[in-house]
């Protein structure tokens, strides 16, 4: 943004003359942003799809479990092995970029882990 664009959006609109770093706070974390939140509530739904379909059938809706719980597993299998894979991720001392846990080397600027 120009100056002189900055001092007519502050003219016009007094809110906004607070300076843009504002802008760039970053929101508090909540229990969402955990990597196993989203593992933990498929492998839930998951086994209540299963428990449904083979443990207890329940005959009205046995083939909406039986396929709602393959696809529940796969799904929960899949985010398990990403959220395992992000926790052992490491960030590079030297640059900070993050690196694959397989990776000895840093991809960006060949760094070693510390
Ligand atoms: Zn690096």
């Amino acid at each position: 943004m120009s100056g002189d664009e900055r001092e007519q959006r502050d003219a016009v609109d007094p809110a906004a003359a607070k300076p843009d770093v504002v802008e760039e706070e970053e929101a508090p974390s909540t229990p969402f942003d955990h990597p196993f939140f989203l593992p933990v509530v498929l492998w839930g739904f998951a086994i209540w799809f299963f428990w449904d379909a083979w443990i207890v059938p329940m005959e009205e809706h046995l083939k909406f479990n039986q396929y709602g719980s393959v696809i529940l597993m796969v799904a929960a299998v899949y985010y398990t092995v990403h959220a395992l894979r992000e926790r052992r991720a490491w960030d590079c001392p030297q640059c900070g970029e993050k690196n694959p846990h397989d990776s000895s080397l840093c991809g960006k600027c060949g760094g070693a882990p510390a």
